[in-house]
């Protein structure tokens, strides 16, 4: 099976704290774009071929990331479904999500998304105080996202997920739980809680760097304040019925999404579109990993993918390492001595025993886990199985 994701870079307007491949375009842009994305879909196949490479025809799970997806017109939420079905079979019951705005889906949008076999919306809400969201250049307040959730019910899409951002400038704790009480009420089945990470490129990075009050630098609450509103998700969101499952990720049973989850199983998936990456096999089982432009300009202009070498063993061992410990139910010993051998994944005895002595992970039966500390400090704990062994 195959999992599709395709971006669609545009935004009304562009966050202070962003810094992904996404801006703001004339509309005039989502005409040609979409084009694109429907020639890349027609081309991949010959291009897989051509790598050695196995594309599988029969698509489970769809991802509309960006960027906004909701402010495609419905017309073009049609051309892209109709060419996704004219290029591989979607199976049954798949699943098809697109994120959006809140405040920025219109119905016609909506009833063509629905129409067209969606069934799951992600809102990038990041905060229900309207003051931090504004702050941030969001063009929502708290009651659009009730609205909009009760909308995407009432079109018939159960399945809402919602983002939330801690360390928004000005955020402090009570209006953290505000927003964690807010999203409890809802009742949605998924949510994504994301530590802020300022990146220098954005416009608050830029300013945090330069200095200024435009974007409220001085205000983003510091490294403890943020860490200690992500231990309260954590138990806030269990209490409300939504079990953590991953680092960022939290659900009721039967709603985790399956298109991440295959990111983290190492499962194949084709990325479409500007900044979008993808992993294919080879015949052998090797893994092929290609992206594309993280510019609008070239893309538009043809630029596409460029042959990619095959990860190593050893490369895929270290994934599947920190690929799966990102998830709750972490990594079962068996499965990867099963894929790699026993060798191989016995050379990281000594990684794991550092890293349970110093409690970032832990051992139940068969499988490793992250502690919460391990969460909290997964890119380190990441960066210590790179070192692990060559099993080429
Ligand atoms: S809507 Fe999303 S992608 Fe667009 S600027 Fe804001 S955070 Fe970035």
């Amino acid at each position: 099976m195959l999992g599709l994701y395709l971006s669609i870079p545009f935004c009304r307007s562009k966050c202070t704290f962003c810094n992904f491949a996404s801006g703001v375009f004339p509309a005039s842009y989502f005409d040609r774009y979409v084009a694109r994305l429907v020639e890349d879909m027609a081309a991949a196949r010959a291009r897989a071929a051509e790598w050695g490479a196995a594309l599988p025809q029969t698509v489970d799970t769809i991802y509309f990331g960006g960027g906004t997806p909701s402010l495609l017109p419905p017309e073009l939420v049609r051309r892209l479904m109709a060419a996704i079905r004219d290029e591989f079979s979607v199976l049954a019951g798949a699943e098809i999500t697109f994120e959006a705005a809140p405040a920025q889906l219109a119905d016609e949008t909506l009833a063509a998304m629905v129409e067209t076999g969606a069934n799951r919306l992600s809102f990038g809400v990041q905060s229900f105080v309207d003051a931090e969201a504004q702050a941030t250049g969001r063009l929502h307040g708290r009651a659009d996202v009730f609205r909009d959730v009760e909308r995407a019910r009432a079109a018939g899409i159960e399945d809402v997920s919602l983002d939330l951002l801690a360390g928004l400038p000005g955020q402090t704790r009570a209006t953290w739980r505000e927003s964690l009480d807010c999203l409890a009420e809802t009742g949605v089945g998924h949510a994504s809680v994301y530590m802020l990470e300022v990146d220098d490129a954005s416009k608050l990075g830029a300013e945090m760097l330069a200095g200024g009050v435009r974007y409220g630098a001085g205000l983003v609450p510091n490294e403890d304040a943020i860490v200690a509103m992500y231990e309260e998700a954590v138990e806030r969101l269990a209490g409300a019925g939504l079990a953590q499952y991953e680092i960022s990720n939290f659900a009721r049973a039967g709603r985790e999404s399956r298109h991440n989850r295959r990111y983290w199983e190492r499962r194949p998936y084709l990325g479409l579109g500007v900044d979008a990456h993808s992993m294919l096999r080879e015949a052998g089982g090797r893994a092929l990993r290609f992206a594309t432009t993280d510019e609008l300009p070239p893309y538009l202009e043809g630029a596409g993918w460029a042959r990619p070498e095959p990860l190593s063993r050893a490369q895929e061992l270290e994934e599947a390492w920190f690929l799966g410990l990102r998830m709750n139910e972490g990594v079962s010993l068996a499965t990867l001595r099963a894929e790699f051998g026993a060798e191989a994944v016995g050379a990281f005895d000594a990684v794991l025993g550092e890293l349970a002595a110093e409690g970032l992970v832990t051992r139940g039966g068969d499988r490793i886990h992250l502690t919460m500390n391990g969460r909290l400090l997964s890119n380190e704990v990441f960066e210590r199985f790179l070192a692990g062994e060559s099993v080429d």
